[in-house]
């Protein structure tokens, strides 16, 4: 007996999907907003390649961050480069930033970004290796009002789109001047507890002691409590910075929450910090819709003059699961079909093909079926389509010239010249509008 051979087949791969054509509507009516209200708040859209000479990354963002550490796809070229898929938007825009000479544009560069972002996590709820995010970035601003605009912008993205019930966390978490002393008080505090911290954060101890507040352990939270605050510990300038932050997001009414733990992990955030947060959301931490901060110091690390700038990214998968879950409208992005051409015969199909061209100059929409030869067929996908008027061109009609005009409706049919068929349709169209 011949043996079966077994066939190959491919799935994508690990952590990635594809969107297929019914959730489409949610990319394009995010993507639609997040334009409209960018440009309204005067951020002007960038693109950057999806890899990026990896020290970018590693520089940028920190060594110890999480990303670099654990999740960046780095590879080597043919040429010996070595390569990174960016796990996030902001560091590839400092980069352009930088080798642009943007600095010498009008301050602040106001920019927005959408697309992939690349990290190796294991596959979880909201969780992707393939993701995408949407960003908005001020860079060549250090006044509170920036900060307050990103975050104010990125709300109303949220709002228009009908997404509800979540709220921001905000911290400020200081400089390069406050930030070394609170570390030192966060460790002091942090030393004597170590037997009771999990084997993680003995490590973030003495890496990033900030990290100790990311811990989802109970034993390790619950120890959070008793620790110091930063804002307790902020100079003076970033205490008024912040102070004058939340003063922008009383003033326009923006949910947010004082959220001393908030750290964010990466190494380019100075100030300020925040994250749009799920109200109903058991780990709202692991679930963030996005987040971003002020960085002051990437431009620096990246080679620039010392520049400050702020920006926030976030994520277009939690966005829809979201928007799904509080079962949101979208408007409808394809047009009404008014018109459908039902063809019987090579000859009529040709006609068709050529009719359909002539009405997409007159933008009227149309839609066909030009591989079912059966009529009845044809009227029943121009019924499901809800097609106003059927043009039947049956064989007899594209000898002689005519075509059948049927009114869906009412099902009344009248025979007209085939060259008076976008007008009878015009016709028709505009009376209905009277
Ligand atoms: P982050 O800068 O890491 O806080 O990311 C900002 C936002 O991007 C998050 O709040 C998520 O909405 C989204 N995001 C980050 N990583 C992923 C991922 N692996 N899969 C899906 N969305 C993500």
């Amino acid at each position: 007996m011949a043996s079966k051979k077994k066939i190959q087949t491919y799935q994508a791969p690990k952590g990635t999907y594809d969107i297929l054509p019914p959730d489409q509507k949610y990319w394009e009516r995010i993507n639609k907003i997040v334009r409209e209200l960018a440009v309204f708040y005067g951020f002007d859209r960038i693109d950057t390649p999806i890899f990026e000479e990896a020290p970018l990354f590693s520089r940028g963002l920190g060594l110890t961050s999480e990303v670099v550490e654990k999740q960046m796809y780095v590879f080597r070229t043919r040429g010996g480069d070595e390569l990174a898929l960016r796990p996030e938007g902001t560091a590839s825009i400092a980069r352009a930033y930088l080798e642009h000479g943007m600095s010498v544009l009008p301050q602040p560069l106001k920019l927005y970004y959408s697309g992939p972002m690349f990290r190796h996590e294991s596959p979880q709820k909201g969780r992707f290796r393939q993701f995408h995010q949407w960003g908005l970035e001020a860079i060549g601003e250090g006044d509170a009002v920036a900060d307050a605009q990103v975050i104010q912008a990125a709300f109303h993205v949220f709002k228009e789109l009908g997404i509800s019930g979540f709220n921001i966390q905000v911290n400020s978490i200081g400089c390069k001047k406050c930030r070394p002393h609170f570390r030192d008080v966060l460790k002091s505090h942090y030393r004597s507890l170590l037997k009771r911290l999990c084997s993680d954060c003995k490590r973030r101890f003495k890496e990033n002691p900030f990290r100790l507040f990311d811990c989802k352990n109970e034993p390790c939270v619950a120890l959070r409590q008793s620790a110091p605050q930063i804002i307790e510990y902020l100079c003076e300038e970033c205490h008024n910075h912040f102070k004058q932050i939340l003063e922008f997001l009383d003033e326009t009414n923006l949910p947010y929450i004082l959220n001393p733990y908030l750290f964010r992990g990466l190494d380019y955030y100075s100030q300020t910090v925040f994250e749009f947060w799920l109200e109903n959301e058991p780990n709202p931490g692991n679930f963030a819709l996005g987040g971003g901060g002020r960085y002051n110091y990437l431009i620096e690390i990246l080679g620039g003059k010392p520049t400050p700038a702020v920006g926030g990214a976030f994520g277009f998968e939690r966005m829809i699961e979201i928007m799904k879950a509080q079962k949101v409208k979208i408007p409808e992005v394809r047009p009404k079909i008014k018109v459908f051409l039902a063809q019987l015969g090579i000859l009529a199909k040709r006609r068709c093909l050529k009719l359909m061209e002539d009405f997409r100059r007159t933008g009227i929409t149309v839609a066909e079926s030009f591989g079912r030869d059966s009529i009845k067929a044809q009227l029943r996908v121009a019924d499901r389509l809800g097609a106003e008027w059927v043009l039947i061109l049956g064989q007899k009609e594209a000898l002689d010239g005519s075509i059948i005009l049927r009114e869906m409706s009412s099902g009344a049919q009248e025979i007209i010249p085939q060259e008076k068929a976008i007008e009878a349709i015009k016709k028709r169209l505009a009376a209905k509008q009277k």
